[in-house]
C-alpha cells in the first residue's frame, strides 16, 4: 500500500502527517514555522523517523507563498519572494528531495487544500471550483477544467480589489502592499484591528459580521464572474463561525441580482458555498493528495 507524507506549511506553523487518506492518518504533527533550517529540519526528522519503519512513497507540501509551482522553473519548489523573514528563496522541495530521497508535489497552501477537497471531501466530481481560507491571510486556489489554476504563478485572490465604502467603514485595511484590498479588509486580523476584538470573540449579532459577510460576498462574486466555479468551499479560522455562511450565501445573490440564473445559485446556494469536506484538515490531507499525484507523475 502506498503512504503518503503531508506537509501543511503555514506561515504560523507546520502540520506534517503520514498516512493512505483521510480514514487512515498514522502520525501527525505540528510545529510553529521558524527558520526554513529548522522547520524544514523538524518536518525531516519527523518523515525520517517513520521512514525507518515504514517507507514512504512520495510527499507532498502545500506550502505559504509566494511560491513556484512550475515542474519546468529552475525556481520550482521554491518559495520565492515571501516578505517573511528567512523565507525568500527557500528551495523547499530540494531540501526535502534531498533528505528523503523520495518523489516531492509542491503547490501554494490553498491549491493543495484544493486538491484535498476535490481527492476526498467537497469538491469530488467537480472539474472547476474554488477552494478559499479566510485566516491570517485570504488566499484562493482551485480548478479549472480539471487542473489546478497555476499561469503565470499561481491564483493571489485575496489580493484583487473590492469597493470600499469608507464612509460605512473608516478602517483602512491589513495588507502591507495594498491597505483595503480583499485580504486587507476581510481577513481574521482585520477583523481584529476593525473592532478591537478577535474576530472568535466577536457575538454572532455583532455588526461587523455583516461587514465582513458583505465584504467576502463582493469577492465571491468577481469570483463567480470570473471563473465560473460550480461550487466554493470556504474554510480558515474565520470561516469557523457558522453563522457567516447563510449571511455570506444570501449577500452574494443579492450582488449578483439575478444576472447567473442557474440553480446552484438561485435555489441551491447551500451546496454552492460550503465548508470544506475535509474540516480543518483539508490542508494536510492536500498536501497528501498532492504527494499521490507526484508518485503518479
Ligand atoms: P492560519 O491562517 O494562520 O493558518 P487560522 O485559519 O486559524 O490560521 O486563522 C487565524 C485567524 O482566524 C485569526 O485572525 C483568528 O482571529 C481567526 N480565527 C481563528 N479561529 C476563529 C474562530 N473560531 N472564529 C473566528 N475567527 C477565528
Ligand atoms: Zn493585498
Amino acid at each position: 500500500m502506498s503512504l503518503w507524507g503531508g506537509i501543511e506549511a503555514g506561515g504560523t506553523k507546520f502540520v506534517c502527517a503520514i498516512g493512505s487518506g483521510p480514514d487512515d492518518i498514522r502520525a501527525e504533527t505540528s510545529f510553529p514555522t521558524t527558520t526554513p533550517e529548522e522547520t524544514i529540519g523538524r518536518a525531516i526528522a519527523f518523515f525520517g523517523q517513520h521512514q525507518q519503519a515504514e517507507p514512504l512513497t512520495a510527499v507532498g507540501i502545500a506550502s505559504f507563498g509566494p511560491v513556484d509551482p512550475d515542474r519546468r522553473s529552475a525556481t520550482f519548489g521554491y518559495v520565492t519572494t515571501t516578505p517573511k523573514p528567512h523565507w525568500a528563496d527557500t528551495d523547499f522541495v530540494g531540501r526535502i528531495r534531498k533528505a528523503l530521497d523520495v518523489p516531492v508535489g509542491f503547490d501554494s497552501d490553498v491549491n493543495g487544500a484544493a486538491l484535498g477537497e476535490f481527492r476526498w471531501g467537497a469538491a469530488q466530481g467537480l472539474d472547476t471550483f474554488v477552494y478559499l481560507t479566510v485566516g491570517t491571510g485570504l488566499g484562493g486556489g482551485g480548478m479549472v477544467n480539471g487542473r489546478r489554476i497555476h499561469g503565470l504563478m499561481h491564483p493571489e485572490m485575496g489580493h484583487m480589489r473590492v469597493p470600499h465604502d469608507w464612509a460605512a467603514d473608516p478602517y483602512a485595511g491589513y495588507c502591507s502592499y495594498h491597505g483595503d484590498c480583499w485580504e486587507g479588509l476581510a481577513c481574521g486580523p482585520a477583523i481584529e484591528a476593525r473592532w478591537q476584538a478577535r474576530a472568535e470573540q466577536l457575538p454572532p449579532e455583532h455588526p461587523g459580521w455583516a461587514l465582513e459577510a458583505h465584504y467576502l460576498a463582493l469577492g465571491l462574486v468577481s469570483i463567480i464572474c470570473t471563473l465560473s466555479p460550480q461550487r466554493i468551499v470556504m474554510g480558515g479560522g474565520v470561516m469557523k463561525q457558522a453563522h457567516l455562511f447563510p449571511k455570506i450565501r444570501s449577500e452574494v445573490q443579492r450582488l449578483l441580482n439575478g444576472y447567473i440564473q442557474k440553480e446552484a445559485i438561485l435555489q441551491q446556494i447551500d451546496d454552492y458555498i460550503v465548508p470544506p469536506g475535509l474540516g480543518s484538515q483539508a490542508g494536510v490531507l492536500g498536501a497528501m493528495a498532492l504527494a499521490e499525484e507526484a508518485a503518479a507523475a
